[in-house]
């Protein structure tokens, strides 16, 4: 079990969390709980980073940081002894959950789980802090923002769970974000695939990093919210959101459990940027000159068009960004501007990326025509297009994020019937 920060902040709340994992517990279960820092809290810690020092040492940023989970893994067991369970915290650098040493972006490497599953055997609820790990020079280390998910589904893997359960504010996956289109649906299952690109796309229900490695690792994952009532049906009933193979959606689909569907979900991200470099040689290793210096900066560039046909061998090439490396993009490429050959770097930060996801356009025809057919009868421009097997995505204007996810929504048939 899993739970977010929206989840355990304040003692109230992790009072409903530790009533949860009792009922599971209750019902014969062993259990290992994973938890995040209190919403807010690791935001606050960073900035201590900054103002302590601008230039701060990511191994010690990390020593910051992974604090918030654990006062949050120690109070969760305090609350469940509180209700009368056997519980205790395993800190990262306890089990250990063995990572490699990129500080504040670390990954897991391999958990030691045969302390954990004998104290779990012995009926004891194992509380575990999120995010949180430690390298082979014994520091600790963090594994990037919303790294929670990615601990949850590490520790799973290593017990083999038979479900890793995320705890959140929402009580699944829905066909889009429901504070957009008030008639988006929830998904009683998405594929592995397609929750990669969701999550990749915008949709911030899991970290995507977790997904993968769930995919990877074939942890069966269940999104769904702790903000439950009493009489709430049990996670064992799945009520939440299923993310499973191909194998066992085609399954759903034959048990006529789940609608076979063309698109699955329509995400938006307001987070990137765009770079436009006019005039660049049209040659061999202009385009590799661009984007080099970004890659060894770890700068992610993620839509890329190159035009061609200017006259005088020359081309623009447009990408996107993170907004948060916009201005850090643009002064390595005016940096080498020489070496690049460019005339012009024009930048906006004013777009959204919009795409549409779904195993079903594999074999079918026409989802990207209809996407923008339905795009331009609302007058929204596209400015790039980017696809992958399952999935179309559009640059377009900012503003126009809202319009396009509802005129999407309903031309893809997503729309709840009422
Ligand atoms: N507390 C960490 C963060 O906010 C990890 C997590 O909650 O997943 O990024
Ligand atoms: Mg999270």
């Amino acid at each position: 079990m899993k739970f977010g920060g929206t989840s355990m902040a304040g003692t109230e709340r992790i009072r409903r969390v530790a009533n949860i994992v009792r009922a599971q517990a209750a019902r014969g279960d062993q259990v290992a709980v994973v938890v995040s820092a209190m919403a807010g809290e690791t935001d606050r810690l960073v900035n201590f980073c900054r103002e302590a020092n601008p230039l701060y040492d990511p191994a010690e940023y990390d020593v910051v940081v992974a604090s918030g989970e654990q006062v949050t893994s120690g109070l969760l067991a305090l609350t469940l002894q509180a209700l009368g369970c056997k519980a205790r915290s395993w800190l990262g650098w306890q089990l250990p959950i063995h990572t490699i040493e990129a500080h504040a972006k670390a990954r897991v490497e391999s958990i030691d789980s045969d302390a954990l599953i004998a104290s779990m055997e012995a009926g004891e609820i194992a509380v575990i802090p999120g995010f949180q790990g430690l390298s082979a020079d014994n520091r600790v280390t963090t594994l990037g923002r919303g790294g929670s998910d990615t601990s949850a589904v590490a520790v799973a893997a290593a017990i083999k769970a038979d479900r890793c359960d995320i705890y959140t504010d929402v009580d699944g996956v829905y066909t889009t974000d429901p504070r957009i289109v008030a008639k988006a649906k929830k998904q009683k299952a998405v594929t592995y695939e397609e929750m990669l690109e969701l999550a990749s796309v915008g949709a911030k229900v899991l970290q995507t990093r977790s997904v993968g490695l769930a995919m990877k690792e074939g942890v069966r994952v269940q999104v769904l919210s702790s903000f439950i009532g009493e009489g709430a049906p049990p996670a064992d009933d799945l009520p939440g959101t299923m993310i499973v193979s191909d194998e066992e959606m085609d399954e759903l689909v034959e048990k006529g459990l789940m609608e076979r569907q063309l698109v699955t979900g329509i995400a938006h991200d307001k987070n990137e940027a765009k770079i436009i470099l006019t005039r660049v040689p049209d040659r061999p290793g202009a385009v590799a000159n661009i984007f080099e210096p970004l890659a060894a900066a770890s700068i992610n560039v993620d839509m890329i068009i190159q035009n061609v046909g200017r006259d005088k061998g020359e081309t623009d090439v447009t990408f996107t960004v993170p907004q948060s490396d916009l201005a850090r993009a643009q002064a390595l490429l005016e940096d080498r501007r020489g070496e690049i050959g460019f005339n012009r770097i024009i930048t906006d930060s004013k777009i959204a990326k919009i795409s549409v996801v779904g195993v079903g356009m594999k074999s079918h025809a026409g989802v990207a025509s209809s996407m923008f057919r339905a795009l331009s009868d609302r007058g929204i421009n596209i400015q790039a297009i980017s696809t992958s097997e399952i999935k179309i995505s559009v640059m377009i204007d900012e503003d126009e994020t809202e319009l396009a996810v509802r005129v999407l929504h309903t031309a893809y048939g997503l729309d709840a019937q009422d």
